[in-house]
């Protein structure tokens, strides 16, 4: 057992859209302490309908943070050592709950949900000038930001519609569910988010860094529902436990740390530099690009996006993001739909065992294409299949198309910026994959570096959160993280080669688009 520990303590809740996590950081070494991590369900209701429970969610939180703390005691860690809890969270996923009761009116809608392909359609008709939301949100009208969701849910589902009439109906992402909840939800929670998971509302306007009244006219969005908008460091309430739920641990712990999960694994990964990157491997896969104080649009398929704002009185940064919506979704497919695996791990041995997809493609547009493409009507396919393919081969396909399409939004970025990168500093769930790492550093051909403290995300959260004003415990300084050691791998196969796989890559992302007319 642990005699002593030196630092004060931050705890970091990593809500993702494949699990939750709850996190115990020493705050002067940022070493990890303890853990707790558990799936979460996603429901499939119907073609291209991705749902999940909220309320799964914020138990899954709590079940989280009970476990953590009984895995700290029998460490003999004190836990009232922990002075602070930061939030991390899956982006853009919608929730609409009762503030009277704290229940939620309807399912979460999750960031990859394709239902509201005609809602968009329907609203880029009336769009008032083709810039208008990119312009003002630096994002293009897509069905993977919050607002079409939230319209869609007003539109169908009557619940809401009768609480919205009566006052009584609440809209955040998970984010906002989560902190409501954490703060006392319908026993006076605090209502807020953070600039970055804002950012990615679609009703936000980037430059002011306030709810736009435009946009919220044009989506139809009574912003009296909308949360209040914080810096992502500063107090935002304090823990308060229901009874219903134990967890009572951590009761008055300041909240004081919000990140969309994207942003927080930039801060944990200490890309505080304009130029500075990281790339994360979860369910989908995220590249973001800090560019200091600029708004930078793309000419090249990319996302403007709120970085972080560190304090109230603390500046903006922004960042260049491309977005990959399947990553590890892939993976947990071929578990649960095709069952070939029985775990995301064995997809490791599967690729192993071939070591090439001998000219087999797979493009999973599960949800069409985000970064570079933006085409809602691509949908999966594995082609250049013979009598020869076998599993392996469709395991080893899987892992390449995600290096693959990091590839591509690597080059957008490299173009955008204009100076290319030298190395990609990794983190996220599937970076655990050290054939997937090897296969990244050949496709980009160049050197892969990865943190050996996987868990940056929540890393970021906790900073976050133990910087805040009146919590004061960490200090994000640069040299306090001089101890990081990281894994590098180096490209193997020669440029030539890597070039000719890309470009039959390309080839079979053509063959995926335009399936849905
Ligand atoms: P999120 O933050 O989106 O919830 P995580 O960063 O927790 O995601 O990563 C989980 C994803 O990574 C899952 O989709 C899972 O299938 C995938 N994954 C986990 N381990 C591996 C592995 N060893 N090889 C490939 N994929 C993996």
């Amino acid at each position: 057992a642990r005699k002593s520990v030196l630092g004060p303590l931050v705890g970091a809740v990593d809500q993702g859209t494949s699990s939750t996590r709850f996190l115990v950081f020493n705050s002067k070494t940022a070493e990890l302490l303890s853990h707790h991590q558990v799936e979460i369900k996603q429901e499939f209701p119907k073609e291209g309908w991705v749902e999940q429970d909220p309320k799964e969610i914020l138990q899954s939180v709590y079940e989280c943070i009970e476990k953590t703390c009984e895995k700290l005691r029998e460490l003999n860690i004190d836990i009232s050592n922990i002075k602070a809890i930061g939030v991390s969270n899956q982006r853009e996923t919608t929730v609409v709950w009762d503030k009277f009761t704290g229940e939620p009116l309807y399912n979460a809608v999750v960031w990859l949900d394709l239902r509201t392909q005609s809602t968009v359609e329907n609203l880029s008709k009336r769009i008032p000038g083709n810039n208008f939301v990119k312009s003002k949100t630096g994002l293009p009208l897509s069905t993977y930001f919050s607002a079409v969701k939230l319209r869609w849910i007003l539109d169908n589902v009557q619940k809401v519609q009768k609480a919205v009439e009566e006052d009584r109906a609440l809209f955040g992402t998970i984010d906002s569910w989560l902190i409501w909840s954490l703060t006392g939800g319908a026993k006076g929670g605090v209502h807020c988010t953070d600039v970055t998971n804002a950012s990615r509302t679609m009703l936000f306007n980037i430059h002011s860094l306030e709810w736009d009244k435009e946009l919220c006219d044009f989506f139809e969005i009574p912003m009296a529902i909308l949360p209040s908008v914080r810096s992502s460091s500063e107090i935002y309430g304090l823990m308060k436990i229901s009874h219903s739920l134990k967890a009572g641990a951590l009761e008055g712990v300041p909240i004081s740390g919000c990140l969309g999960d994207q942003s927080a694994a930039l801060v944990g990964q200490m890309c505080f530099q304009d130029g500075q990157a990281k790339n994360t491997y979860g369910t989908g896969c995220f590249l973001l690009c800090n560019t200091g104080h600029k708004c930078v649009f793309s000419e090249h398929g990319l996302l403007t996006t709120v970085a972080y704002k560190l304090g109230r009185d603390k500046p903006v940064y922004y960042a260049l993001e491309g977005s990959v919506a399947i990553a590890g979704a892939v993976i947990r497919w071929l578990r649960d739909n095709l069952g070939i695996i029985n775990n995301s791990e064995e997809i490791e041995k599967l690729a192993k065992e071939v070591g090439t997809s001998y000219g087999c493609y797979f493009v999973p547009a599960f949800s069409g294409l985000y970064a570079p493409y933006w085409e809602p009507s691509a949908r999966g396919i594995i082609c250049g299949l013979t009598q020869f393919t076998n599993k392996c081969h469709i395991a080893f396909a899987a892992l390449e198309a995600v290096c693959f399409q990091t590839r591509e939004i690597l080059d957008a970025m490299n173009r955008d910026c204009g100076i290319p990168f030298r190395h990609l500093q990794v983190d996220g769930g599937m970076t655990s994959n050290k054939i997937l790492m090897q296969l990244q550093a050949d496709i980009l051909y160049i050197p892969v570096v990865k943190p050996s403290m996987p868990e940056t995300t929540a890393l970021g959260a906790a900073m976050a959160a133990g910087a805040a004003e009146g919590v004061g415990v960490w200090s994000l300084e640069p040299e306090d993280l001089s101890a990081v050691t990281m894994e590098r791998f180096e490209p193997q196969i020669n440029a030539e080669e890597s070039e000719i796989r890309y470009s039959t890559w390309k080839k079979a992302v053509m063959k995926s688009m335009g399936w849905v007319t």
